[in-house]
This record gives structure tokens, C-alpha cells and sequence, in this order.
């Protein structure tokens, strides 16, 4: 971020600006929503900006900007619509101490104005370091159209409500209330006008300050196999309205960031939990944070019904006589079937489809092989790496194909996604040879769809940089690594 993003009071502090033209209109705009004390430096000026200086809103100096105009300015706009004009104007305001912004000359600026949108006095600025004006714009566009022009009126009424809302217990008690004026009490009885939304204040204080304490909640969230855009609705839900998430490893950073910004945020796959007592460990965390009163969101990879010790969880919470819920997700086997073009079951092919574990508690997990190795067998086997010598051996032994297809797909569904199509026969030499790290499931019974080829990804297609993905942890435990998550 080289341009940090602040709100600057200008109430009653010099703003100065060089030219008369449409760029310095634009700037006037803006700054005419402010109670900036605006100067405007221009031999000729558009009749617009006349009729704002006869009017009184700012001074205009009918004559070019000279030493000296500048001094005492907040800030500078160079707006001349002239290179040699502005760079002459921008020296002289440095030399005078303001903080310089020449249009349309992100280089030569010390400071940018961002797109703006204005429910003031809820503001959002959007900036793309010069890189994107378009994206800023699009960006802008949606957010006026998403945002009721009655929200500033909301927010206005609101802030002159909150010392009273001070009767409210800080933390939930008051966000509860705030929450339910915002986006209940507050619209509905706009609708009717302000003096409306004052009486819908005090009735829903009265009815906060009665009510008991929400007592706390765990839901236990599926966060789908990586990629931000495949979490489901409700995910996104439990996240904004979540004190506390307690997530796993799996979890990447942009998912992460889409909870609330003032919940606490508990990584059990990084926190050093002890080899012996880690699971109990979690759940007693769950518990406490739950008793505590707290919206609890155990966030877990894929979905949280398979592979997720969700069980174990689900009875200390329910031990400790709390409430909960299940958000599923998407799991990891149908974001890797669906990177290589092809579905779990096929019509003609296989009318069932497994979801296997390589390994659990004992170590390389038993299964019934003679089964799966008959032909058109699929199954879907999660953390398989390890386990994929054994596993070969055993189908093999069993009668299965060396010819039958197998695919792993490593980090599904994220920008760093790995398709490796093998044969079973093939399987434990090719695995080792690609030496994948990430998370992997192996599709055994099925290979790429044709045409698409072994190793299929777009990376241009993703919006989140590959850098920001958590590194695999060197403090957790494998047996959390491989079991938990
Ligand atoms: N609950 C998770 C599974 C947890 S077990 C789910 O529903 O997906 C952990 C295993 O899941 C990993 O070892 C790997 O086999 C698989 N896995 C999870 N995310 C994955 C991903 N993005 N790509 C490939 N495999 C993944």
C-alpha cells in the first residue's frame, strides 16, 4: 500500500486550488461537501465556479496562483489542465508547506482523492493506486446502488443516539441493539420520516435494555475447499456475525478476512496444542468461548461432516448444554472432480461413489479393496499422499487394473491448484516425483476429462494472489494436520 487511506477534518482549514476549468470543477465538487475554507486561483473560471464565489462558498482570486497563496493550505490542487502551469503551481504550494495533489499526475502528488461514495456522513473512499480507474469506478457504481440513500440519514439519527445507547453493557448488548437498528428498526420506520426512526430508538432500547442475554451459539462451518467465492451464503453469514472463530489450517487467509473485524480470531492448527489432548483441547476451547456467551464459529475446511472430528465437538457442546448448527460446505472431493471435468458418479459407470480416508488414528486406513478394486469403482480419498503406496498395493493385490485411471488434485480449487493424472500402476512413482505439499485428494477410478490437459489451471481467473495463502504450519501437529481439519 504505498497510499494510506485517511479521513481528514478540513472544518475551517485553507484549501487552495489552481485553474477554472472542468478539472478543478470536479475537485470543487467534492471539496464543497467539506467545510473547507476553499480558495480558487484562476484568471478565467467556469460560470459555475462564478456562481459558487458570488454565492459565498469559496473565494475566487481572478488571477494566476503566485508565492505566498498557498501558505497556511491543508492542501493543494494543482487544476490548471496545463503541464507547465500545474508543475509551476505545484512548487510554489510545496514551497508554501501544503500537501500537493496535481490532477491527473499520480507521480508528481502527494496525496490522491479517491472515488468517494457519500452517505455522510457514512463515507467510502475507494482507491486503486492509479492502477485500476475503471475497477474504482465499477467498484463505485455498485456500492451507490447497493446502499439506500436514507443510510446517512440512519447513521446521522444513530450518532446522536449513542450516548444513550451507553445504558446498553459495552460489547454484544450494544452491537446487538446497533445491529438492529441498522438493519430492522432503523429502514422500517424511515420510510415514515425521521421524527419515526427517533421513537423507533427509544422503543428498541427499551425493548434491548428488557431483554435477557442471548445466550452463546457454536456453528460449526464448512469454509469449502479454498477459494472465497465457493463459501456458501450462510458461511458468509455466520462469519459477519461471529466474536469468535475458531479455524483450522485449511482455512485460507482470504476467507479469514471476511469475519467480522472485531472478532477474535483462534488458529487451533497453529496455537501448539499438546500431541495428547489436542482434540479435547478444541473442544473445551469451543465450550469456553460458547459459555462465555460468545457467537462461536468453528470454521473447518471443506465441509465439516467429513473428515472434521465435527462429532467430538458436537457433544462437548451439547454437554455443556449449549445451542448449535451446521453450515455445510463444499468439500474438497467435489472441488477436485469438478477442476479435472468429470462427476463423482456416472450413469453407466458407477452408481456409487466413496469418500475414503488414506490414514486415520491407527495409521494407513483398512478398507474393503477387493470391492473397490472391480472396474468403474470411484472414491474419493482425502489424505491420500502418505498413504498411496500402501493403497496402490492393496488394489493391486486385489485384482484391480494397473491401467485404472487416477488423479490427484493438489490445493483444489485454489490459484495454486496441481492436477496430477496417473494409472495406478504408476501412482507411487509419479506422486513422488511431483512432490506436492499442499492439501491433496486423490480421485481413484477417474482421469481428466479429455482435452483438458494433466495439469489444468488458470491463474489470471483468480482474484486472490498466491502469496497470501497460509504456508503448511511446521507447528502442528500431525496428527492434527491429518485428522482435525
Ligand atoms: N473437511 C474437509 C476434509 C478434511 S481432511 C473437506 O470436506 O474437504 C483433510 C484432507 O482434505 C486433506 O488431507 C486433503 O486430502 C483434503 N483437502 C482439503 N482441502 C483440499 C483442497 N483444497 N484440495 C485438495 N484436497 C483437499
Amino acid at each position: 500500500m504505498q497510499h494510506f487511506p485517511i479521513f481528514l477534518d478540513l472544518a475551517g482549514r485553507r484549501v487552495v486550488v489552481s485553474g477554472g476549468g472542468a478539472a478543478a470543477l470536479a475537485k470543487l465538487r467534492l471539496l464543497l461537501k467539506t467545510q473547507a475554507v476553499i480558495f480558487v486561483f484562476a484568471a478565467e473560471a467556469d460560470h459555475q465556479i462564478l456562481t459558487w464565489a458570488a454565492e459565498g462558498a469559496l473565494t475566487l482570486v481572478p488571477r494566476a496562483l503566485e508565492p505566498g497563496d498557498a501558505q497556511c493550505a491543508a492542501l493543494f490542487y494543482a487544476a490548471n489542465e496545463d503541464d507547465a502551469e500545474d508543475g509551476r503551481t505545484a512548487a510554489l504550494a510545496r514551497a508554501d508547506g501544503a500537501l500537493v495533489n496535481i490532477v491527473d499526475n499520480l507521480e508528481d502528488s502527494q496525496f490522491i482523492t479517491p472515488a468517494i461514495v457519500d452517505r455522510d456522513p457514512v463515507t467510502i473512499a475507494i482507491g486503486t493506486e492509479g492502477a485500476a480507474p475503471v475497477l474504482a469506478r465499477a467498484i463505485k457504481a455498485d456500492l451507490e446502488e447497493r446502499l439506500p440513500a436514507t443510510l446517512g440519514t440512519l447513521a446521522r439519527i444513530g450518532k446522536g443516539f449513542r450516548k444513550m445507547a451507553e445504558a446498553l453493557p459495552f460489547g454484544r448488548a450494544r452491537r446487538d441493539f446497533w445491529q438492529d437498528y441498522y438493519f430492522n428498526a432503523g429502514p422500517r420506520a424511515i420510510t415514515q420520516g425521521t421524527e419515526a426512526v427517533d421513537r423507533a430508538l427509544d422503543d428498541l432500547l427499551a425493548r434491548h435494555l428488557t431483554r435477557p442475554e442471548r445466550p452463546g451459539h457454536i456453528s460449526f462451518v464448512g469454509a469449502g475447499p479454498g477459494d472465497p467465492d465457493l463459501l456458501t451464503l450462510k458461511a458468509r453469514k455466520a462469519l459477519d456475525a461471529a466474536d469468535v472463530v475458531i479455524h483450522d489450517r485449511l482455512v485460507p487467509q482470504p476467507i479469514l478476512e471476511l469475519a467480522r473485524r472485531e472478532a477474535t480470531m483462534i488458529d487451533v492448527g497453529k496455537t501448539g496444542f499438546g500431541p495428547s489432548a489436542k482434540q479435547e483441547d478444541i473442544n473445551a476451547l469451543v465450550v469456553q468461548h460458547g459459555l462465555e456467551g460468545a457467537q462461536v464459529v468453528r470454521l473447518k475446511g471443506g465441509d465439516c461432516t467429513v473428515f472434521g472430528r465435527l462429532d467430538e465437538e458436537v457433544e462437548a457442546v451439547l454437554e455443556a448444554g449449549l445451542s448449535y448448527d451446521v453450515v455445510p460446505g463444499i468439500t474438497a472431493a467435489s472441488a477436485a472432480v469438478a477442476s479435472i471435468g468429470q462427476s463423482l458418479t456416472k450413469r453407466g459407470r458407477n452408481a456409487s461413489a466413496r469418500i475414503l480416508t488414506g490414514h486415520d488414528m491407527q495409521g494407513f486406513a483398512d478398507h474393503d479393496w477387493r470391492s473397490l478394486a472391480r472396474p468403474g469403482e470411484v472414491a474419493a480419498i482425502y489424505m491420500a499422499k502418505r498413504a498411496a503406496h500402501f493403497l496402490q498395493g492393496r488394489l493391486l493385490m486385489h485384482g484391480a487394473a494397473p491401467d485404472t485411471p487416477v488423479t490427484v488434485v493438489e490445493n483444489a480449487s485454489r490459484p495454486d491448484q496441481r492436477v496430477l493424472g496417473t494409472t495406478l500402476d504408476r501412482l507411487s512413482n509419479d506422486l513422488g516425483e511431483a512432490d506436492l505439499n499442499g492439501p491433496a485428494l486423490m480421485l481413484f477410478g477417474l482421469a481428466p476429462r479429455d482435452g483438458l490437459p494433466a495439469t489444468t489451471f488458470d491463474q489470471e481467473a483468480f482474484p486472490w494472489p498466491v502469496a497470501s495463502l497460509p504456508k503448511s504450519s511446521p507447528q502442528m501437529p500431525s496428527s492434527l494436520a491429518t485428522s482435525s481439519i
